[in-house]
């Protein structure tokens, strides 16, 4: 049976496209009819940018009349609403933001746009990031396409089940302790972040600046190393983006891993974990050999178990800072009607904010004021420190590294939000790569109580290209793409 419309992946519209078999305003209308059929269920979506995607569709079938179409030309995406959008509201799920318009385009805005992608909307997200089941949001949880009485994951849980539900072709998410990754998994999507630097943070509202990454989400490896290979490059208007040339990550994907060496950190099987993911996890490695690759399962990375509370010290400090500017000043929400200043900035800060975000400037305040500095801050750095020369030592003998996405499958909606710590825990396996500015991907390997599980490959600084390749090769030697959710 032929796929309907969006079905489809990215590279199988585009080549449609391409071949003008369909265009993309009716690709778009498609999505546009697709999100109306399910968005109630599953609320994705902040905004949806209706006029603008058909505008951008329009200019693109132009463009693909005169032969002069990219890959991603035509294609409907979602971004998430971190992302500054030129016009177009960027609230970050936040109240502070709620009326926020940018003035400019994030650069990879402007790279999509110059690619000819179509914006569907902006994607649901816990507020500023700060959260792993998108019910931080102020507008609306997200549901689990799978099961909709679960969370997608977060802090990019829109941009995750915009994929599952079918509801764009790809999306970008951003990634500070794992944003892209764990919702990837608990959605049955493949969700890439690529290494520090590798893509622009210009137009991303700023989490934790040392963490923060964006990346791609999409159905398949080869969708999302199209989506990377058109939002990555060099931007002098981040000082810490890199200067290295992109390569052609989608012309380098091979399905093959005979002769690679993968290591297997035992760390990442950590206690609490569900037991259906340890055994799915597994199996997926044990299929990895079975290709050919030597898989060392004994691998001990054992600074990996103080990563999560590094970061639960390093991420909120770097919040505490960033989010100082919502002062009612410049940006977003802003209370007038106290009798000081001071009494207009409290309000301000004590409206718009909501209960995880003021936790976290709380403790990241703490932990940077004078007389615990040292103890927190100063000593979450050396830990940073160790953790990424532990990861060095580690690639010299290995091409890649492979671990469970995620310690479970996704879990129900309000079980986890009175009970910040374990959320906290939602993020250990995807924290340490943060930590070390490594690349990494979740990609599909099973389910586990029907819900999706995902297998995490990392690999060496801007080394896309093998953590692709691994996943790739995964993917295409097993069929778990095949099997969607019932919506
Ligand atoms: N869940 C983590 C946190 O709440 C990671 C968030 C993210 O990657 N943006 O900090």
């Amino acid at each position: 049976m032929s796929k309907l419309l969006h079905e489809l992946t990215i590279h199988e519209a585009s080549n449609r496209l391409a071949r003008r078999e369909i265009s993309s305003v009716d690709l778009t209308r498609a999505f546009l009819n697709r999100i109306d059929a399910v968005e109630e269920q599953i609320g994705s979506y902040i905004n949806i940018t209706r006029d603008h995607a058909l505008r951008q569709a329009e200019q693109a079938d132009r463009r693909l009349a005169s032969g002069d179409g990219t890959m991603l030309t035509g294609i409907p995406i979602a971004v998430k609403d971190v992302i500054c959008t030129k016009g177009i509201t960027t609230t970050c799920g936040s109240r502070m933001l709620e009326e926020f318009i940018p003035p400019y385009d994030a650069f990879v805005i402007d790279q999509l746009n110059a690619a000819g992608a179509v914006m569907l909307g902006k994607t649901n997200m816990d507020e500023f990031a700060m959260g792993s089941s998108t019910e931080n949001s102020a507008f609306r949880p997200t549901a689990n396409p799978w099961d909709v009485r679960c969370v997608p994951g977060g802090s990019s849980g829109g941009s995750a089940a915009v994929i599952a539900a079918k509801q764009a072709l790809g999306s970008l998410g951003s990634d500070t302790g794992g944003s892209i990754r764990q919702p990837a998994a608990l959605c049955g999507v493949v969700g890439l972040k690529p290494t520090y630097g590798r893509v622009s943070r210009f137009g991303l509202v700023a989490f934790a600046s040392s963490l923060d990454q964006i990346g791609p989400l999409a159905h398949d490896v080869r969708d999302c190393a199209v989506l990377l290979e058109i939002i990555a490059g060099h931007d002098p208007r981040d000082a810490t983006s890199a200067s290295l040339e992109v390569p052609s990550y989608v012309k380098t994907l091979t399905p093959e891993v005979a002769g690679l060496h993968i290591g297997v950190p035992k760390e990442y099987f950590v206690e609490g974990m569900d037991d259906s993911v340890r055994r799915t996890v597994k199996e997926a490695i044990g299929k990895l050999e079975e290709l050919g690759a030597t898989v060392d399962w004994e691998l001990s990375l054992p600074n990996t178990v103080y990563a999560l509370a590094a970061y639960y010290i390093i991420a909120p400090s770097e919040a505490s800072a960033n989010l100082a500017r919502y002062d009612g000043v410049k940006y977003g929400f802003s209370f007038q009607e106290g009798a000081t200043m001071w009494e207009n900035l409290e309000e301000t800060r004590g409206r718009g904010f909501g209960p995880e975000v003021k936790r976290r400037i709380m403790l990241g305040t703490f932990a940077l004021s004078s007389g615990y500095y040292d103890a927190y801050y100063l000593k979450a750095q050396k830990v940073r420190t160790l953790l990424l020369r532990e990861f060095e030592s580690a690639f010299e003998r290995y091409d890649a590294l492979v671990t469970p996405a995620s310690p479970t499958p996704a879990f129900r909606l309000g079980e986890r939000t009175d009970d910040p710590l374990s959320m906290y825990l939602s993020d250990v396996c995807t924290i340490p790569a943060n930590i070390a500015g490594l690349p990494a991907i979740s990609v599909p390997c099973g389910f586990a109580n029907n819900l999706p599980v995902g297998l995490q490959v990392i690999g060496k600084r801007f080394d896309e290209p093998t953590v692709l390749h691994v996943a790739h090769a995964y993917e295409q030697a097993t069929n778990w793409r095949d099997r969607n959710p019932e919506l």
